[in-house]
């Protein structure tokens, strides 16, 4: 029922514009926790350098997560996750590793297949 959310017409998963080889990630860098060589962000997920299937698929995670959250509420929940971790963990990368968003799509992102079978709210199971 809310399959187009996930797939386009033709049954192909729905997925964001890969831009490799950009600024935006060494940019983000300068005020993230960590160091991005990737994000999701939107439709576009920017890379540092060229992304393998894995990484790909990774960052297609996020982008489904945003789908489902209609975009803005992933990024505030991304943030709200985030802070919570920081004053569990108090640290910004074991926070940001932490985090239901990308529990999910490190347990999952070498799984090619991961997507075409994926729940609803599958984040919601990292949690
Ligand atoms: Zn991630």
């Amino acid at each position: 029922m809310y399959n187009f959310i996930y797939f386009n017409d033709d049954g192909k998963i729905r997925k964001p514009w890969f831009v490799e080889n950009s600024k935006v990630p060494i940019i983000l860098s300068y005020v993230a926790p960590i160091d991005i060589y990737a994000i999701a962000f939107g439709p576009f997920v920017w890379c540092r350098g060229t992304m393998g299937d894995q990484l790909k698929n990774h960052e297609v995670i996020h982008y489904h997560q945003q789908l489902e959250l209609l975009f803005v509420g992933q990024w505030l929940l991304y943030v709200f996750y985030w802070l919570k971790g920081l004053i569990k963990y108090k640290d910004g990368a074991v926070a940001y590793r932490e985090s239901p968003f990308e529990r999910e799509a490190y347990a999952n992102d070498q799984n090619l297949d991961y997507l075409k079978n994926r729940e609803r709210f599958a984040w919601r199971k990292y949690t």
